[in-house]
């Protein structure tokens, strides 16, 4: 297999793999193979844990120096849903209208296809090496449980001392044209459930029961009704929405025993999982009446909030951006959580990838146009990254020397 730097050509042949999540179907065979030929050392790697789906990964590299340039995605999709109800079958990769239609064409097989198509280009430019590092984490668990997949790729990375510099993830930023997004956090997410307890009894007695209902909906009306806070510089306010009330009473005569209501939480940067657990716990305890039992459970939760700082890379991306589609990216952290959540605790990490519009669809799509643009934005974005960490002299260890301040 030759280099290939045909991005439409990567992405038709990724997408009719039929990689739907935990299955590695062919996806990342095809990448190590046009990897190793561009000169990547490719690394297969299988994660397992009881209960859950054994994962196939993928780390490749090539160089071996400073800075190290990580791309990071996912092969895996969600299921196609009712094929019949496709305009063009979800894993033919056919091409109409100037569109490639596809599961996965834009979440996020297309952006893989053009990172691969870039990278092949500017090592082909460049004698086949790059000035410094360069790699690719792609993982098979991203639409899954997310446990099989970039954490553990990331903890076997740090395991084996390879440390980056900047992570750039592909996945679909853009909400209707390419340019108009690129995220740089995301919120936090939390579930939670509100348990009020009362007295089982017979409902024509109510004076000997105590029905635990009122106080739920009390309670409820508490927490919807109250804002958690009013947003941040860069993010949108948190936000609870209920998602179930459950009484679990099968009988007409019952007054039950136990009521529940289960919660998630959106949260931005003024708060920590922590901070919102009491913040909540406080609200419930304000809002109960004296005796009332209640009380609250929270799941465990890998999704906290984050934010990229500004910074070169950022700049970076955005004038790329600029260059290319004509028009500046918002800085965004609205939506779902994604693999970034795990990589910002490795490094800075900025998301720019295809249009969101079709992910998880019937006819997911994209544009040619748009995977030659987007192929082109990395390819820039790989050039100057290399070029300005080369050019520039290091900053100073103690930014704050001389200013009679202590660092902090
Ligand atoms: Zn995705």
């Amino acid at each position: 297999m030759t280099p290939s730097t045909d991005p439409i050509a990567i992405a038709r042949a990724l997408i009719r793999c039929p990689s739907v999540t935990p299955a590695e179907g062919g996806a990342l065979q095809l990448l190590a193979g046009l990897l190793e030929s561009a000169g990547f050392k490719v690394e297969r790697l299988r994660f397992s844990q009881p209960r859950t789906a054994t994962v196939e990964n993928l780390y490749a590299r090539i160089g071996e120096g400073s800075p190290h340039l990580v791309f990071a995605g996912h092969t895996d999709v969600v299921p196609p849903g009712e094929s019949d109800a496709w305009t063009h079958p979800p894993f033919s990769a056919e091409i109409a209208g100037g569109e490639l239609y596809g599961r996965g064409a834009a979440d996020m097989k297309g952006a893989i296809a053009c990172f691969v198509a870039a990278a092949s280009a500017y090592l082909t430019a460049h004698d086949g090496k790059p000035d410094g590092s360069l790699s690719l984490l792609i993982t098979g668990d991203e639409e899954g449980t997310a446990i099989n997949g970039t954490v553990k790729l990331l903890k076997w990375a740090a395991e084996r001392g390879i440390r980056f510099d900047q992570c750039l993830l592909g996945e679909p930023t853009n909400a209707e044209r390419l340019g108009d997004a690129m995220k740089i956090g995301r919120r936090g997410s939390l579930n939670g459930t509100l348990i009020v307890r009362g007295k089982q009894g017979h409902v024509a007695y109510p004076q000997l029961a105590e029905n635990p209902i009122p106080m739920l909906v009390a309670l409820m009306t508490r927490l919807m009704s109250e804002p958690l806070d009013h947003g941040s510089e860069h993010f949108d306010p948190s936000h609870l929405e209920f998602t179930s009330v459950d009484v679990g009473n099968p009988t007409v005569n019952l007054i039950p025993a136990e009521a529940r209501a289960r919660f998630n939480i959106r949260y931005n940067d003024r708060h920590s999982r922590d901070s919102l657990k009491r913040l909540v716990k406080m609200r419930c305890r304000n809002a109960a009446d004296q005796g009332a039992r209640v009380s609250l459970e929270f799941a465990p939760s890998n999704s906290d909030v984050f934010l990229t700082a500004s910074g070169p890379f950022l700049d970076l991306v955005v004038d790329t951006v600029v260059e290319i589609t004509g028009q500046r990216p918002s800085l965004s952290t609205s939506g779902g959580t994604s693999d970034a959540r795990f990589i910002k605790n490795y490094c800075p990490v900025v998301e720019f990838g295809l249009i969101g519009r079709t992910i998880h669809q019937i006819d997911e799509r994209v544009a040619l146009s748009d995977l030659m643009a987007l192929t082109a934005i990395y390819r820039l974005v790989i050039d100057r990254y290399f070029a300005k960490a080369n050019t520039t002299a290091p900053l100073p260890a103690a930014t704050h020397s001389g200013s009679g301040e202590a660092p902090s």
